[in-house]
């Protein structure tokens, strides 16, 4: 049986940066697992430009991105296998036993000290949607589409409806347009859209895209092809307003409904996962509940921009390293709750460990509704420990803030800490 320190389950960017950084953190025996013809993951159907404006101060396009960490895989020499499904992930004691399955190798069981997680996410199908209607052709997820225009050469449609407005369905409508087809409307079910601003204006408002926010399918027509699609307004609480039907012409509807973790993997595996973000439950150090398991980029919790699914994943290589060094200490450490208050929807890290943290910790975070003019408050019992203020916070956007040891080491009496947005 092979075995290895640690096993990388998905070789886009977050499986790439993670597995460089534990080969710089001194983890030789180390592999990737990819089940896609080649590395690099979601980016590789992303040829827009705007990755890694943070990490490089360069406009890259996806691939080009990818690229970038792909060189250092094979600089570094880091052994990885494409084609090759993770079947399971089992945790049994101090080892963990994965599973996976190739046609060169067969069905393999691969035993490792640590395991990442870096499977990503995939799309809220139709099926999870509920649209009533015949269910003829003509009907694909945003990212599907993404695909086939970019990496097959296929064009899905000459005229199109595209239901949600996060960042996938915005730049399907750009590049719909940039390839000759007909863009008629982006709908969106809530009173704002789901993607960055920077998307809604290079996307939408540059090639005059109509963007409905508050509206819905109702109905799809077309039996064999779709011939068009019904929106309707909604209310308050997401139902269509009757009398506010609107017909439009299509061949083609995309959905753009949001993205799930890709956590059937960790569910097996026993991992506790949240019930906001769809991935597991972590530590400040991105560790799951089950010990020498960790987790980032999309799996962990769906990023907007790359930069930070690199940044996220450099940590996770390095102490998944630090794990396997056992420079990690052993013994009981007090545990403090983050706990989301008062817009705040969910944060990343969920939990920190106060010794083992780094002397500043980037806590991640989204809100549930668009917000002006409010303060991000931090409290340790009533002590309050930041106070920052922001202009414009939307659920699109994947916000931070920084928490400082020094500043929680010092209140050891509290097990938790409440984050909230507040009005001063
Ligand atoms: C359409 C789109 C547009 C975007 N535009 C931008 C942008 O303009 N700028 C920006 O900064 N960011 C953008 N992003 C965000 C960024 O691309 C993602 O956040 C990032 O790619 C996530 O990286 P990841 O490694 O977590 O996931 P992925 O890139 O999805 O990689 C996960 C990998 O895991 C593999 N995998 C999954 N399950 C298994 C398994 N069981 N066994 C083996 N392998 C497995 C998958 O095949 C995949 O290769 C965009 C994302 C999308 C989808």
């Amino acid at each position: 049986m092979q075995e290895y320190e640690l096993i990388i389950v998905g070789g886009g960017p977050a499986g790439l940066a993670a597995a460089i950084s534990a080969r710089e953190n001194g983890i030789e025996r180390l592999l990737i697992l990819e089940r896609d013809y080649e590395l690099g993951g979601i980016l590789n159907q992303c040829i827009h430009n705007g990755f890694g404006l943070h990490t490089f101060k360069e406009e890259l396009t996806g691939p080009e991105y990818a690229q970038r960490f792909i060189d250092q895989v094979f600089e570094k020499n880091i052994p990885y296998k494409l084609n090759t499904m993770v079947l399971e992930i089992e945790a049994c004691g101090d080892e963990k036993m994965v599973t996976a399955i190739n046609k060169e190798d067969g069905l393999m069981r691969l035993k490792t000290k640590s395991v990442i997680l870096a499977m990503g996410c995939r799309e809220r199908p139709r099926g999870a949607l509920n649209i009533p209607g015949y269910r003829p052709a003509g009907i694909y997820t945003a990212g599907t589409a993404q695909r086939l225009v970019n990496m097959e050469g296929l064009m899905p449609g000459r005229e199109v409806v595209i239901l949600g407005s996060g960042d996938i369905g915005l730049i399907m409508a750009r590049r719909m347009t940039l390839e000759g087809a007909k863009v008629k409307v982006v709908a969106e079910l809530l009173p704002y859209s789901g993607g960055l601003q920077r998307n809604i204006v290079q996307c939408l408002e540059d090639f005059d895209i109509p963007l409905k926010l508050s509206h819905t399918v109702v109905e799809v027509h077309g039996k064999e092809r779709v011939t068009g699609v019904t929106l309707a307004e909604v209310d308050e609480n997401r139902r269509p307003i009757p009398g506010t039907e609107e017909f439009y012409s299509c061949d083609t509807l995309l959905l753009s409904c949001g993205l799930i973790p890709e956590n059937e993997l960790s569910v097996k595996a026993g991992i506790e996962l949240s019930n906001i973000t769809s991935g597991p439950v972590v530590n400040e150090s991105l560790e799951t509940n089950i010990k020498g398991i960790f987790a980032c980029g999309n799996v962990l919790h769906v990023h907007d921009l790359v930069d930070y699914v690199s940044e996220e994943a450099k940590k996770a290589g390095q102490q998944a390293a630090a794990f396997l060094q056992e420079k990690e200490s052993d013994k009981k450490e007090k545990t403090i709750i983050i706990q989301p208050e008062g817009g705040i929807r969910y944060t990343v890290p969920q939990k920190i460990r106060t010794e083992s943290m780094e002397e500043n910790l980037t806590v991640r975070f989204r809100v549930g509704k668009v917000y002006e003019n409010v303060y991000v408050n931090v409290y340790l019992g009533d002590k309050q420990i930041i106070h920052k203020k922001r202009k414009k916070m939307a659920p699109g956007e994947m916000e931070q803030i920084i928490l400082k040891k020094s500043d929680l080491t010092q209140e050891l009496k509290f097990d938790k800490i409440i984050m909230k947005l507040e009005e001063a």
